[in-house]
């Protein structure tokens, strides 16, 4: 049984996680971690500090904040406790942390944890060399009107994909647009970050030509979407040496 310490515990997500490991006979959840103004009447483990909880073998599900990224991945590196970590909108600092983190245990980061976002990546790479270079690429994204980030972190990953693959570096995304922008440069990525209502996430990529378009398009309707893969991403760090993984592994580490 994979010991797991819940951080950001209260969150939507924290809570989405907490649901499917309940489900899952091979969690047990040891720790809940969030401000203590965000505890249930019962404090009965919880605690606003991962200090209290975390230990060697254990692992660590983080969806909070960049601070409480930050704090995770520092924390786990000194107790030598397995990191999972979700939160999107990180800094350069929090970057290092988690990069320093995986220096010393198993640490998998991901700014989206669906499978058919990892397949929609695939589906993009795809579609990006089978057409013309001078097909435009916009991204569409669509989020709860709480979200404290934008753009999205996956909308960033997707843009950051579709750079890639065209040659092009970060200075292609294109974040909104107003004003007398003139005609579009060809080398632009555009993102485009909508808020509202309780959308939990939707990503569109709009491939444009001329006189034809296409769109690949992925909907999470529901948070377990996100909380299944962060607990395969939890089997996976379990088992794993030290060192910095993505999403990938895991399904590549399926296949085997
Ligand atoms: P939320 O606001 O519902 O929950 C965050 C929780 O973390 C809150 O309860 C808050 O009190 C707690 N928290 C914040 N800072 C903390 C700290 N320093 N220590 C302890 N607890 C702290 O937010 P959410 O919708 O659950 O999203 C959380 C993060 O996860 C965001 O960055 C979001 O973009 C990201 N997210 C990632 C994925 C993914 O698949 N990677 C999916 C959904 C959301």
């Amino acid at each position: 049984v994979i010991a797991l310490v819940l951080v950001g515990a209260a969150g939507r997500m924290g809570r989405a996680v907490e649901e499917a490991a309940l489900a899952s006979p091979d969690f047990a959840v040891k720790g809940r971690v969030d401000r203590a103004d965000r505890h249930p009447a019962d404090r009965g483990g919880w605690s606003d500090t991962l200090a209290d909880f975390a230990a060697r073998g254990d692992v660590v599900v983080e969806f909070s904040s960049p601070e409480g990224c930050r704090a995770c991945a520092e924390l786990c590196a000194a107790r030598g406790a397995a990191l999972v970590s979700g939160t999107t909108g990180l800094d350069a600092a929090g970057e290092a942390a988690i990069a320093a983190a995986a220096a010393r245990v198993p640490v998998l980061r991901s700014a989206n944890f669906s499978l058919g976002v990892a397949a929609l990546r695939r589906a993009l790479d795809a579609a990006l060399s089978a057409l013309p270079r001078d097909w435009d690429i916009e991204i569409v994204e669509r989020h709860h009107r709480r979200k404290l980030d934008s753009p999205s972190g996956t909308a960033l990953l997707l843009g950051a994909d579709a750079a890639a693959s065209r040659g092009l570096g970060s200075g292609a995304l294109r974040q909104g647009r107003s004003g007398r922008t003139g005609p579009r440069p060809a080398a632009e990525i555009g993102i485009h970050a909508v808020r509202g209502g309780s959308w939990v996430g939707d990503h569109a990529v709009l491939l444009a030509g001329e006189g034809e378009w296409l769109e690949l398009r992925h909907v999470a309707s529901d948070r377990g979407a996100f909380a299944h893969g962060a607990l395969a991403a939890a089997r996976f760090v379990a088992e794993a040496r030290p060192g910095a993984y993505t999403l990938d592994d895991v399904l590549s580490a399926k296949g085997r």
